[in-house]
């Protein structure tokens, strides 16, 4: 579609899916190459392969399949991008999980695992690919937190205080880049349309005897003003500008994308 990232190589963890993936493809569609991470159904990942790949000029995208639960797997995926593609211009670090329970109950496992992937990949990823990143005097980081990431929601303690950690994490990090020549900046997404998101509504309807239209703008978007998903276009996009060349300005802030969520 365009060059905007012509000769750049990005990493979009958790790129399988969703925005990841959303944003892996707007990525190849301004020229990077681009690298995939991320689960799911070996069909899936083909598929997203296959998508990325199209955008590229290539029959299927690089992937790796690290656990960003392990940051030995994760570092090792970094290295592996810079050592395959020439690089890691830009970091999207985007993988994520949720977990749903009142705090005295919250399994400890969920805990660690959501603080791990949310929060600590994110600061093993980026340890890995900065040096490289100072060495060209270019970089762009982008990290995918959450409305969440600004404001709570009861019952999702750890996946609120991963989301708050990644804005803490992404201002250390904006200052000390600052005269590199690498930004480092999150986006706060409200709620997004995906698949998981989506199914979420139907059950919603049953349970309070309501129409699915009136599940979704009552009781799923409650707090998001503009009554609408955020589509996963959107994010990309905003990914896009925060690497594109206009932006070398824009560095520690957390853009949301929200409808309006955070301002109420
Ligand atoms: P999704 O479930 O569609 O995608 C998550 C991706 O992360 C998938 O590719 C999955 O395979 C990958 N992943 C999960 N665990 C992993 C692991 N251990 N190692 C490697 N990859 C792993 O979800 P999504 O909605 O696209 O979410 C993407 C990001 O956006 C997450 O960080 C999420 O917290 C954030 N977010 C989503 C919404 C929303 O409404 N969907 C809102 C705000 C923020």
């Amino acid at each position: 579609m365009g060059s905007l990232l012509a000769g750049r190589v990005a990493l979009v963890t958790g790129s399988t899916s969703g925005i990841g993936l959303a944003i892996a493809l707007r990525h190849a569609q301004e020229g990077a190459k681009v690298m995939l991470n991320g689960f799911g159904r070996p069909e899936e990942i083909a598929k997203a392969r296959a998508t990325v790949g199209a955008a590229m000029g290539v029959a299927e995208a690089p992937y790796s399949a690290a656990d960003m639960a392990d940051p030995a797997q994760v570092r090792a995926m970094v290295e592996g991008c810079i050592a395959d593609l020439g690089g890691c211009d830009i970091l999207v670090d985007n993988a994520g999980v949720q977990h749903v329970s009142p705090v005295e109950d919250f399994p400890d496992a969920q805990w660690d695992r959501i603080i791990a992937i949310n929060l600590s990949s994110n600061f093993h990823a980026i340890k890995a690919a900065l040096p490289g990143m100072k060495a060209k005097g270019f970089g762009r980081i982008i990290n995918v937190a959450s409305a969440h990431g600004l404001v709570a929601s009861p019952f999702k303690t750890a996946y609120v205080a991963a989301k708050h950690g990644v804005l803490g994490l992404t201002k250390s990090v904006a200052l000390e880049v600052a005269r590199t020549g690498v930004t480092c900046n999150a986006i706060c997404p409200g709620f997004v349309r995906t698949p998981l998101a989506e199914a979420q509504v139907q059950p919603l309807a049953e349970k309070h005897g309501v129409s699915e239209e009136r599940a979704l703008t009552d009781f799923l978007l409650e707090r998001q003003p503009t009554k609408k998903w955020v589509e996963v276009e959107e994010i990309a996009e905003a990914a896009l500008f925060l690497c594109g060349p206009a932006s070398g300005s824009i560095n520690g802030t957390a853009l949301s994308v929200d409808g309006g969520w955070v301002a109420q």
